[in-house]
């Protein structure tokens, strides 16, 4: 199975009056996996049921293969979806689910569906009915039923919103091992970012029903778009920054900026948590307000002048940081973006 290109071509569907997209332009590549990120009501459902088949655009193509299927109805449509909700058909076995796609679609090749369960990891489970099986596991049926069918593009929708943060993460690297195996061109819609960090070739940040930015993760996450994308993807503390030529001085220290500025010079700069130093210091002219240990790594929260901060430190170093305790905070010089003061 190979990929196909797919074109989200200036898409525009309105509800009400109110825009849920409001030009969104993206091009997948073949076989790439894309994760649409964004608040709640930005569009992303709406961008995958476009896709899908199963909204009308007000006006705008969708592309798959370089032909244009904007009037294909649903059904004509090549395309595996998965949905939050399982969605297994509870009077089916696992096995019978998977065999169920295939039989609409008229493939004889029944011992395919075997093969999906394998793939996805329960081959020994096809017996089973959905209620007989974890939801991580359902999602698994739900993911092999998609994929049997061999289609064109892979649609999933918050596939893994309902199930805990252990078989969360275990399933998103799954998916991942399985989507680079087959190469099926797939659209990912979460709201999660690290989710979306983690599973994706590239993330689209959506808002209002756009592309605000369409990067690498790291791309995201080091060298954001705008202020908005800075603080959606990742906490950032926003600290008072004064423009100096190509660079921000925030807390004394010169920081790059991830893109040109403008207006200024008093601005906002979006500090990252990881960015932040905080050493403890008698003679220090901040105080730490709070701690929390979160295994691996510790978030402190100290207070400077109007500012509060947070910093994420590494665990052990939490024993030196009591509330209370004066600190200094310094800051690492990584590129920052900026929000202007209001
Ligand atoms: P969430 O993460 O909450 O699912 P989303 O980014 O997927 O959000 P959409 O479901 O695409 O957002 O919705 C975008 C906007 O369009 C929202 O304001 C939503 O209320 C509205 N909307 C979506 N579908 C319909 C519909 N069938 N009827 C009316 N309004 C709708």
């Amino acid at each position: 199975m190979s990929g196909v290109a797919v074109h989200l071509n200036e898409l525009r569907r309105s509800f009400g009056g109110v825009p849920a997209l409001d030009g969104l332009d993206l091009h997948i590549e073949p076989g790439e996996l894309i994760a649409l990120l964004g608040p709640s009501g930005c569009g992303k459902t709406t961008a995958l049921r476009i896709l899908a088949g199963l909204e009308d655009a007000d006006t705008g193509r969708v592309l798959v293969d370089g032909k244009d299927i904007t009037a294909l109805p649903a059904s004509k449509r090549d395309m595996g979806m998965v949905f939050q909700a399982y969605s297994l058909f509870p009077h089916l076995t696992a096995l019978e689910n998977v065999q169920f796609g295939l039989k609409l679609r008229r493939r004889k090749d029944t011992s395919r569906a075997a093969d999906m369960l394998d793939l996805v990891g329960i081959g020994t489970h096809g017996a089973r009915y959905p209620h007989q099986l974890s939801g991580g596991q359902q999602q698994r049926v739900a993911l092999a039923r998609a994929l049997a069918i061999e289609p064109q593009v892979l649609l999933l929708d918050e596939p893994l919103s309902a199930l805990d943060a252990k078989v969360r993460v275990q399933l998103r690297d799954e998916i991942r091992r399985i989507q680079t195996e087959v190469g099926t061109t797939t659209l990912f819609v979460t709201h999660d970012q690290e989710e979306a960090l983690a599973i994706a070739d590239r993330v689209g940040v959506m808002r209002a029903g756009r592309l605000e930015q369409l990067a690498a993760p790291p791309e995201v996450y080091l060298r954001p778009a705008s202020a908005f994308v800075a603080d959606f993807v990742g906490l950032s503390n926003r600290l008072p920054g004064r423009l100096d030529g190509d660079a921000v001085e925030v807390l004394g220290t010169r920081l790059p900026l991830v893109s040109q500025a403008t207006g200024g010079p008093e601005v906002i700069a979006l500090v990252r948590p990881e960015s932040i130093i905080v050493v403890p210091d008698p003679t220090g002219d901040a105080t730490v307000l709070s701690t929390a240990f979160l295994g691996p790594t510790s978030r402190v929260t100290v207070t400077r002048g109007n500012d509060v901060i947070v910093a994420q430190i590494s665990g052990e170093l939490l024993a030196g940081l009591p509330v209370g305790a004066p600190v200094r905070v310094e800051l690492r010089p990584v590129a920052v973006a900026l929000q202007d003061a209001a």
